[in-house]
């Protein structure tokens, strides 16, 4: 087995017993990368040269015997987190020159571990979008099959820890953007309850909604990579002051009499038949292992996609209004006069769908619009969220499918936003819920892609969540596979 296939938490049981330094390990994650990425393009920027001296640092302070969990682990992230000294784009062409002055709290946690920080990563411009084709900087491909998109909008993030080019790495996710990649790639994403992890340092998008997150290879590398970064933050006035249960300690539980909810709205006409089949395997294995099954409903789940759309573009207009050449962004300096110059700078840096949401929202947000849009929109946000409390009652958690087929072929769904937009609909509800989900691998269709399940927790119950995807996992090998690359 090659250093760039251990866990995270084989990783960490090497280092901390020196078996292995930290120096070599991320040789090896670089030398993968420097192997690997010109078919796959996770990443937008290698800090090779500082992750070499922060592994030699990493390797000292493990000598001495003072090392953190994640001291001298080679993890990447998606290039929506500020970081010090090093080009943050967003995958945006109007970013294309910026380097933040600071690090993002996520961030900063990791550093002070001493984790090692491989690079940044591709994703859909300002994370907009399902397959990573949005990217101002080529697609990601997936590396189980590079004429597929990885997934999106954290595209970067799950096809880097798919193709063993970083032990974890670090999304967000708006509306699906570290679920429905991982599911896409065969890897595990864990979206926490909203306020779970500060956002400080997190380039916005949709701020009711954004959320960071892990993607890792399996069940327990999340729960500690989210141990990592859990917890309240005065800088995110978002963030709560919720203790943060030891996530690992609770993880090997398992699922006796854990009442797991089916969704009646999910499982519906349309969904792939393979994606189907994956997931009845998927709850015959969990009702084998002792999870008892409730038949629930989540009445409001066909408005979700029109719901998250409105609000998601209303609040992105708002957002990405900073971005005007002068504030932040590439300026465009021809023009006449300010107004032109801001409109020159934003037709210049921005890509289409950032442009359509831009005015999607601004409409949704004008005068005279507002109420018969935003404001029904925030409302029927509410009911979403009370058939998930209601759902609640009865399921310790919920089991649905992640995205309604497996990933689908680069260009396939370019030409119809809106086909793209409903393939988000298995996604979006928890989002607007605010409340905890994950995706785990469950199946291989025929053609070679992987599939995978969607867990839905409790608001702020990230511990039972990751025991019953561990549970899950321990009935098969599903996150074992390795993507052919
Ligand atoms: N695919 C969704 C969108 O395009 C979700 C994106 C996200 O979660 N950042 O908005």
């Amino acid at each position: 087995m090659s250093l760039t296939d251990l866990t995270l938490r084989a990783i960490q049981q090497r280092l901390q017993a020196r078996e292995l330094t930290s120096v070599d390990l991320t040789r090896a994650f670089l030398d993968r990368i420097a192997a690997v990425d010109g078919r796959i393009n996770a990443f937008l920027t290698v800090t090779g040269e500082q992750a070499l001296a922060d592994a030699a640092l990493a390797d000292r302070r493990l000598d001495e015997g003072r090392g953190d969990a994640l001291t001298g682990i080679p993890l990447a992230l998606k290039d929506v987190f500020v970081t010090e000294g090093v080009r943050t784009t967003c995958a945006s062409r109007i970013l294309d020159n910026f380097i933040p002055p600071y690090d993002g709290t996520a961030v900063a946690r990791l550093k002070a571990q001493g984790a090692v920080l491989l690079g940044k990563l591709n994703m859909d411009e300002f994370a907009m979008g399902s397959s990573n084709e949005n990217s101002g900087y080529s697609p990601v491909r997936n590396p189980w099959n590079p004429d597929y998109v990885p997934g999106g909008s954290s595209g970067g993030s799950a096809a880097c820890v798919a193709a063993r080019m970083a032990a974890a790495t670090l999304g967000t996710d708006t509306g699906g953007s570290i679920r429905q990649p991982a599911s896409h790639c065969g890897v595990v994403g864990l979206k926490p309850t909203y306020g779970r992890v500060s956002r400080y340092g997190v380039v916005a998008y949709a701020s009711s909604l954004d959320q960071v997150g892990p993607i890792a290879r399996d069940v327990e590398d999340c729960a500690m990579l989210l141990q990592a970064v859990a917890g309240h933050d005065p800088a995110d006035a978002t963030s709560v002051t919720l203790p943060v249960p030891d996530y690992c300690a609770a993880l090997k539980d398992g699922v006796k009499g854990l009442k797991i909810g089916l969704p009646r709205e999910y499982f519906i006409e349309g969904l792939d038949p393979e994606v189907q089949k994956a997931l009845e395997q998927a709850i015959a294995a969990l009702g084998d292992a002792g999870a008892e099954f409730v038949q629930v409903s989540l009445p409001h789940t066909d408005y979700a996609v029109a719901c998250y759309y409105i609000i998601s573009t209303a609040e992105a207009s708002s957002n990405l209004a900073r971005y005007d050449g002068v504030r932040f962004g590439r300026r465009v300096d021809r023009g006449q006069g300010l107004i032109d110059m801001f409109m020159q700078s934003r037709a210049a840096g921005f890509g289409p769908e950032v442009k359509r949401r831009i005015m999607l929202g601004t409409y949704a947000l004008s005068s005279g619009y507002y109420d018969a849009y935003y404001l029904k929109a925030q409302k029927v946000r509410t009911l979403i969220r009370q058939d998930f409390l209601d759902a609640f009652d009865r399921a310790d958690v919920l089991l649905t499918p992640v995205a309604p087929t497996p990933a689908f072929k680069l260009g396939e769904k370019t030409a119809d936003p809106l086909q793209m937009y409903l393939s988000d609909i298995f996604t979006i509800p928890a989002n607007l819920a605010g409340t905890c989900a994950m995706s785990v691998p469950c199946g291989v269709s025929a053609e070679g892609l992987p599939i995978g399940l969607q867990l839905i927790g409790r608001p702020f119950d990230e511990a039972t969540l990751l025991r019953a995807g561990y549970a899950f996992q321990q009935t098969g090998d599903w996150h074992q596979r390795p993507a052919p690359l």
